[in-house]
């Protein structure tokens, strides 16, 4: 259907590949730095300048040797202070009673960060203290949507090159139409983790994931490894079922497996973040990871299975006073209904063949400048090559040409509505923290109490494959991303 997408795939972001290298690397660095800028002096002669250089030199010779000294030595030992070198004196921990090691990644969906600080949650909390975090929280993918990022997730691929643009959308060349419940294999681009397990001899099962139940590659969506979606299911017996995969045969352990459940989102949705029932529903997948805890205890396992617990994306408040009406800039140009392929908090347009959609953008944002539109300094169209690259949302034919961003907890609707509902919403700029989700994971390859940057869904697909140990498919994501989170193996 699309053959050249695929060979489009940028490796690499090098902005997010930068931050992670400084990141990563600031801790060795930081001591040299702090020793010249401290000992730095204002005033100099060729004299002073030359001690104060070989000075320098000299130090930092000095502390390099020091440092190495200190790894070839004392490497194994515990570290003695919160610095970052605990990463680096630190091994996995080998596996007590699995044969090969296991991933399972909890997708809580719209588990916003911050979620986890509402109430006492001991099973989360104890996932944490054990396990490593993503400090600030996972930053997903724009547009920031469940089913978007659910397979950004499992293929490292942003939307514009795994093909799952948005929740639905019509291809712009058959004119067919893509929902949550489209399971042909021509929409779903990349390679997903199962894929990529089985692919290489490998178990994977699927309790629930967007794209899961597509035939990929030698994935099949094969029965009791892979269930069909279903809401009803109770999550009790979604824990309990991957719970039993560990009592089959070791050769059967699925070495790869998903867990999903809808809520905290529903509620999110319907009350907006603050409200009381998302605290509930909090505990209540809280309550859950005890279950899956406990389980993996009862068969010796809990310290063998990596576990990575995420969202996919966040949640802000909406309410009705904060709507853009696109019949307000009627004065302006009309924007019917029909050109509209979704409206917020994503808004993407595809005019007619006939109309410039460069002359619908300047004549929109003129509009919204104008200071006559209400709230019509929350929203700025784009055509989609120029919007920030940062989002990554043009290189698919899939794409509308003309996508709106939205401010944060603004809506954009046809019409202007008469109600004064409030609720909640995602979709928007991933650079809103509120769009934020969590990234907390615990296993013999995490170290225990340790706090990362914020990263990228993509980086988690080459995360996944390094514990595995396996050849991972081409994907946006870092190749040097997983030895900043993981422990070294030796
Ligand atoms: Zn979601």
């Amino acid at each position: 259907m699309e053959p050249t997408l695929n060979n489009s795939i940028p490796i690499s972001t090098k902005e997010v590949e930068d931050d992670l290298r400084a990141s990563s690397s600031a801790a060795l660095l930081s001591a040299t730095h702090h020793h010249s800028s401290s000992s730095h002096s204002p005033k100099k002669t060729a004299a002073a300048t030359f001690v104060f250089i070989s000075l320098v030199i000299s130090t930092a010779v000095a502390l390099s040797a020091a440092v190495a000294f200190a790894f070839l030595f004392f490497s194994a030992s515990p570290p003695s202070s919160r610095v970052h070198l605990d990463a680096t004196a630190e091994l996995s921990r080998p596996l007590s009673k699995l044969k090969h090691p296991v991933v399972l990644i909890v997708s809580s969906d719209g588990f916003r960060f911050g979620y986890q600080y509402k109430t006492h949650l001991p099973n989360i909390n104890r996932l944490i203290n054990n396990g490593t975090e993503a400090q600030r929280g996972l930053i997903p993918v724009f547009p920031t949507l469940t089913f978007p990022n659910h397979y950004s997730i499992v293929t490292g691929l942003y939307p514009a090159y795994h093909g799952i643009i948005n929740n639905y959308f019509t291809d712009p060349v058959t004119g067919e139409k893509f929902n949550m419940g489209s399971h042909e294999p021509e929409w779903w681009l990349g390679e997903p983790l199962w894929e990529t397990v089985s692919n290489q001899g490998l178990k994977a099962s699927t309790y629930f994931w967007p794209g899961s139940e597509v035939k990929k590659g030698s994935w099949d969506c094969p029965k009791h490894y892979c269930m069909p979606y279903n809401e009803s299911v109770p999550f009790e017996e979604r824990v309990d079922t991957v719970l039993n995969y560990f009592d089959l045969p070791s050769d059967d352990i699925p070495s790869f497996m998903t867990l999903y459940f809808e809520d905290p989102d529903h509620q999110g949705h319907k009350y907006g973040p603050d409200d009381v029932r998302i605290t509930e529903a909090v505990v209540e997948i809280d309550t859950l990871m005890g279950r899956l805890i406990r389980g993996l205890e009862e068969r010796g396992i809990f310290e063998d299975v990596n576990i990575i617990m995420l969202g996919d994306h966040g949640m802000v408040g909406t309410c009705d006073k904060k709507v853009i009406a696109l019949d307000d800039l009627a004065s302006w140009i009309e924007i019917p209904k029909e050109w509209v392929q979704s409206y917020t908090p994503l808004l993407s347009i595809r005019p007619p063949p006939g109309y410039s959609s460069s002359d619908v953008v300047a004549k929109m944002n003129e509009g919204l400048k104008s200071g006559r539109v209400d709230n019509g300094d929350y929203l700025r169209v784009y055509l989609k090559e120029d919007l920030p690259s940062r989002l990554h949302y043009s290189a698919s034919y899939r794409i509308p040409p003309i996508i709106g961003l939205v401010g944060e907890g603004f809506m954009v609707e046809q019409t202007r509505s008469k109600g004064q509902e409030c609720g909640g919403a995602h979709g928007y700029d991933n650079a809103f923290f509120s769009m934020r989700t969590i990234f907390i994971a615990h296993g013999p390859q995490f170290a225990k109490g340790r706090k990362v940057p914020s990263f990228e869904n993509v980086q988690i697909y080459n995360l996944v494959t390094a514990i595995l140990n396996i050849k991972g498919a081409a994907n946006n994501g870092s190749l040097s991303f997983p030895e900043s989170v993981l422990l070294p193996t030796y």
